[in-house]
């Protein structure tokens, strides 16, 4: 084993978990990275900047049920189980929990935890009953894993601000760390669900970083109007007809509360069809 490299243990039941979490030492810091399984360089991210901030690793693989609209996009999302260990091990993360449904919810009826106002429009109105989905397992999961940090991808900026709300509430003592975007080389956020992309959509989706992007440079020349900016990412991304506009929007960084005169950090955010693949991104107004 070469020099500072970790044992990656997996554990597939919330017992064997809860014996190896209590046997850390009370001091250690214990990071968190919950996923789907799906494993990609964006996921890697977090798991690094967790490494470089805790003592202890722990990856949870959880794909959620209740988290999905349909029961067709939960039966068809990636399961990639070896391949997501394989990478943990690469990435030196100390535990991956990977538990199943009974773990994680014993009872046979699932009460779900309500999300806060930051829920509403968006992903909230386009996925009904996502985000009490999600609420519901990441507080589960932060039960049973007890992190000191919990790292999540800004590129899920709304489910940022939602998780933010519950940790705040029910779990004051985890701090939660957003975490960079991870892009390809031509701009599109990295995500399990690119691989259901054709190639000609593949290539028609990096309209949206592209549009994303010129607009962010726009309010860097001082167009500061939302509604301006906002129109030109439609017309941009009306140049690729595959592409369906579910939502563009500006927020203020860290809410869901949309802007009108656009300030530094305020966030444009979009969510877009194209083949049918469900894809959201967006950025941020930072001075050039
Ligand atoms: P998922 O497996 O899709 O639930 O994602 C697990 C975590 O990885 C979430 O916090 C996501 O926001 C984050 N994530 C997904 N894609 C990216 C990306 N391209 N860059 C950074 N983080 C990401």
């Amino acid at each position: 084993m070469d020099r500072g490299q970790t044992m990656t243990t997996l554990f597939t039941n919330r017992s064997s978990f809860h014996t190896w979490r209590k046997s850390i030492p009370e001091h250690r810091t214990v990071g968190f990275v919950p996923t789907m399984g799906a494993l990609h360089a964006g996921h890697v991210s977090l798991i690094e900047q967790a490494k470089a901030e805790c003592d202890v690793v722990v990856v949870s693989i959880y794909v959620n049920a209740l988290q999905f609209n349909s029961e067709t996009d939960f039966t068809r999302y990636p399961r990639t189980e070896e391949t997501d260990f394989h990478i943990c091990t690469l990435a030196n993360v100390d535990a991956v929990f990977a538990p199943l449904k009974s773990d994680v919810f014993p009872e046979d009826v699932v009460e779900l935890l309500t999300p806060s106002k930051n829920a509403q429009g968006y992903e909230g109105a386009d996925r009904p009953g996502h985000f009490a989905g999600v609420v519901t397992v990441v507080d589960r999961l932060f039960n049973l894993v007890q992190p000191s940090v919990a790292y999540f991808g800004l590129k899920d900026y709304q489910q940022v601000a939602v998780i933010n709300d519950m940790a705040s509430q029910l779990h004051p003592n985890i701090v939660i760390s957003p975490c960079i975007t991870m892009r390809e080389n031509d701009g599109l956020a990295m995500s399990s669900r690119n691989r259901f992309l054709t190639p000609s959509g593949r290539k028609s989706a990096t309209a949206l970083p592209s549009a994303l992007g010129k607009a962010v440079s726009s309010w860097n020349t001082g167009v500061t109007q939302s509604k301006e900016l906002i129109d030109q990412v439609i017309a941009d991304l009306s140049k690729e007809p595959s592409i369906d506009i579910q939502y563009i929007s500006v927020v203020r960084n860290g809410s869901m509360e949309p802007v009108q005169a656009i300030s530094e950090n305020d966030v444009i955010i979009a969510a877009i069809v194209v083949d049918g693949v469900r894809l959201i991104d967006n950025m941020s107004f930072t001075n050039a």
